[in-house]
């Protein structure tokens, strides 16, 4: 073999820990190495066409770059090497940053260690071969999971984009938490005006179908090729007659206090239409709360519903789709702020979280948008805020910052004195977080136009005052005295958590979540939408959290990935896969069980079991060649061989 060796400087990231030249001296002098060099930034375009450069004039048909982590630049170089006419598979890496120059300052050790490095690529590369990888046909189209308005822009950019795109729902409406919402920051626009016509379009678009009150069971596949299975949850109303009139609702007699949409407040009947603008706009059924469903005593609304819709033997529906890329958009929801025995834990009904109160506020909430008190329906003069309930608080395992509560409440306070001319709010803050556009401005205004009193401090007790008011315990921290407040109402800015279920769904997809649950990104500055499987992309704040421009921008980045994806009409796998040694393989079948992937077929003939490696389904994961108790299922360019050979250099250097 012919092998150059480029040791990366990186300007100073690499260069000023670890001796490059040296590096390169060394690594010319291992075997099959027959030009090595110390380039200032190997990535950049001199670095790479220097590499082009060295494979023609030195016929080199291996190569190694010493610089960064693979996940990053190794596409980058398999490119360059591609170009200069070598296999892109005849390149290997040394991670001389993060493994070196970033841990250690000792130039002496660090230069020892890169060469290490170096030496165990090359053992490798010398062992490689040229891999091919295999082209498979696409299906376009898209599976969007999550209505919520980054969702929703998701799945209108790829529709436009001429994108079959199937979306699923989980609740009985699209919309998410923005359908919830009275005004929105920082322009105090109606919410449902400026989401409402969205709605509508995924309804009518001739490119999405929806499946509403849904959810996924299962995922096979791989980028490309997926098969969804998707559980249509009974609503015991045939929604293809489902009219939305809105007759059953009025007629049922039974009313319970558990109305999803409304957060709890006011009452609703067990069949439901979530609000007037609802999309789809059908009425199912709460099966807890049905008296024919759990007496068999009632049958009113089907008596009433003049389309004959009502069906209570309706169950759950399987259904399965072929798309060939999923975007996740599945938001988040606030967390149990009951944990906070302090406010009451739930107890007084005039203590509510900030969406309770987002639907106080809306004109198609429980109470038409009148702002009351849930306890006994008296406006309230006196508004405490309390922001910071469940963020940036270590001791209920939540230390990130919810993102969006300084600007809504800033909002909500403004909205209160909109609607309540003589009320007067104040909000108990830590800090004011208004980094966006216009943002900072529309705090100020809140104090400044509208008269909020901002405290600085955490509120330390709620309690009933047994006068029919609240106490307000808290610090300002400015001042450096206590503050105690009485109130009429007590709005939480609870914080957020991933939404429910966001853990079984990633091991569904197969992708990462962090310690909070939130989706985790590919990179987190450069590869904000991708996940670590091929073809699975993220919007909104399922990823982190985000306001509302910021969850849209997502779910529109995430389309231009799938619109991108799909811009071929094949795909190529990755060639780095497992592939099995018949003559070694004893049929035990271990490799098919442990893989994640389920890329392994068992396939029985005359009483012996082979096993075969789907090819396309195969994500190079390794687990297999590490569980066969033979060595009979190896990884391309991951061989024993291979590992021993880089162990063994590493053991002589
Ligand atoms: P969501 O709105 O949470 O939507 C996610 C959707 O996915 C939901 O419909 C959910 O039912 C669905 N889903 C979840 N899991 C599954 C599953 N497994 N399968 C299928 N579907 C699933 N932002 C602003 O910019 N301006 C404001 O004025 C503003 N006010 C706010 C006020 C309050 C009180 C709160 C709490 C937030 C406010 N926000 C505001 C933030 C805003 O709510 C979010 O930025 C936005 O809703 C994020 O949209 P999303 O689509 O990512 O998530
Ligand atoms: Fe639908 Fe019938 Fe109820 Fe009207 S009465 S909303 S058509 S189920
Ligand atoms: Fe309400 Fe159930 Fe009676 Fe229908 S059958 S009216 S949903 S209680």
């Amino acid at each position: 073999m012919r092998i150059g060796v480029f040791v990366c400087h990186c300007g100073s990231n690499i260069g000023g820990t670890v001796d490059c030249a040296e590096v390169a001296r060394i690594a010319g002098t291992f075997p099959d190495v027959v030009y090595s060099t110390d380039p200032m930034y190997t990535c950049a375009e001199p670095g790479q066409a220097a590499i082009e450069e060295a494979i023609r004039e030195h016929s080199l048909d291996g190569v190694v770059v010493a610089s960064c982590s693979p996940r990053m630049h190794e596409p980058t170089f398999r490119r360059t090497v591609e170009r200069a006419g070598l296999n892109p598979y005849m390149f290997e890496m040394a991670n001389i940053r993060e493994h070196v120059s970033w841990i250690g300052k000792d130039i002496p050790s660090n230069t020892r260690k890169a060469a290490e490095l170096v030496e165990m690529a090359v053992e490798k590369l010398r062992k490689d071969t040229p891999l091919t990888p295999a082209e498979f046909p696409v299906t376009r189209r898209v599976l969007v999971i999550g209505g919520g308005v980054a969702g929703i822009q998701a799945a209108l950019d790829c529709a436009d984009g001429g994108i079959p795109v199937v979306m699923v729902e989980r609740e009985a409406t699209i919309g998410g938490k923005m359908a919830k919402l009275d005004k929105t920051f920082p322009t105090v626009d109606c919410s449902a005006c400026i989401l409402g016509p969205k709605m509508v379009d995924v309804a009518q678009h001739p490119n999405i179908s929806l499946y509403a009150h849904a959810e996924i069971e299962d995922v096979q596949g791989y980028v490309g090729n997926f098969t969804v299975t998707i559980r249509k949850k009974t609503t015991y109303v045939d929604w293809s007659k489902c009219t939305g009139c809105g007759t059953c609702t009025e007629k049922c007699p039974a009313r319970h206090s558990v109305d999803a949409f409304n957060e709890g407040i006011g009452e609703t009947s067990a069949i439901t239409i979530a609000f007037p603008q609802a999309i789809p706009k059908k009425a199912v059924i709460n099966r807890d709360f049905c008296r024919q469903l759990t007496k068999g005593k009632c049958g009113v609304c089907a008596k009433v519903c003049p389309t004959g819709a009502i069906r209570y033997d309706m169950e759950d529906e399987i259904v399965t789709e072929k798309v060939g890329s999923i975007i996740a958009a599945t938001g988040y929801d606030l967390m149990d702020w009951r944990v906070y025995s302090e406010y009451g834990a739930g107890r007084y009904p005039d203590i509510i979280t900030s969406l309770q109160y987002e639907r106080l506020m809306n004109a198609s909430g429980p109470t038409g948008g009148h702002i009351v008190r849930p306890s006994d329906g008296r406006e309230p003069k006196t508004v405490v805020f309390v922001q910071c309930v469940g963020s940036r608080d270590p001791s209920v395992g939540r230390p990130y910052c919810s993102g969006f509560c300084c600007m809504y409440t800033a909002k909500q306070a403004i909205l209160t004195k909109d609607h309540i001319p003589d009320s007067h709010s104040y909000v108990f803050y830590m800090d004011i977080r208004a980094a966006g556009k216009m943002y900072d401005e529309f705090t100020r205004r809140a104090v400044e136009e509208y008269g909020t009193e901002y405290i600085r401090g955490r509120v330390s007790q709620i309690y009933p005052d047994g006068h029919g008011q609240l106490t307000v315990m808290g610090m300002d921290t400015l001042l450096g005295r206590p503050v105690v407040l009485k109130a009429d109402l007590v709005v939480l800015a609870v914080g957020i958590e991933a939404a429910r279920g966001a853990k079984e769904l990633a091991e569904k997809l197969r992708i990462s979540y962090d310690s909070a649950g939130f989706f985790l990104e590919s990179h987190v500055k450069l590869r904000p939408v991708e996940t670590n499987t091929a073809g699975v992309f993220l919007a909104g704040v399922c990823q982190g959290t985000k306001d509302i421009p910021a969850s849209v921008a997502q779910g529109s980045a995430a389309a231009s990935k799938v619109l991108t994806l799909f811009a071929r009409e094949t795909l190529k796998s990755n060639p780095q896969i497992a592939k099995t040694i018949p003559g070694r393989c004893v049929g035990c079948g271990k490799c098919a069980r442990c893989c994640p992937y389920g890329a392994i077929r068992e396939n029985v003939a005359n009483g012996e079991t082979t096993v075969e490696v789907i090819e396309t389904m195969c994500q190079g994961c390794g687990l297999c060649t590490a569980t066969c108790p033979q060595g009979a299922i190896q990884l391309a360019h991951a061989t024993d061989n291979q590992i021993l050979a880089e162990v063994n250099a590493l053991c002589q250097a």
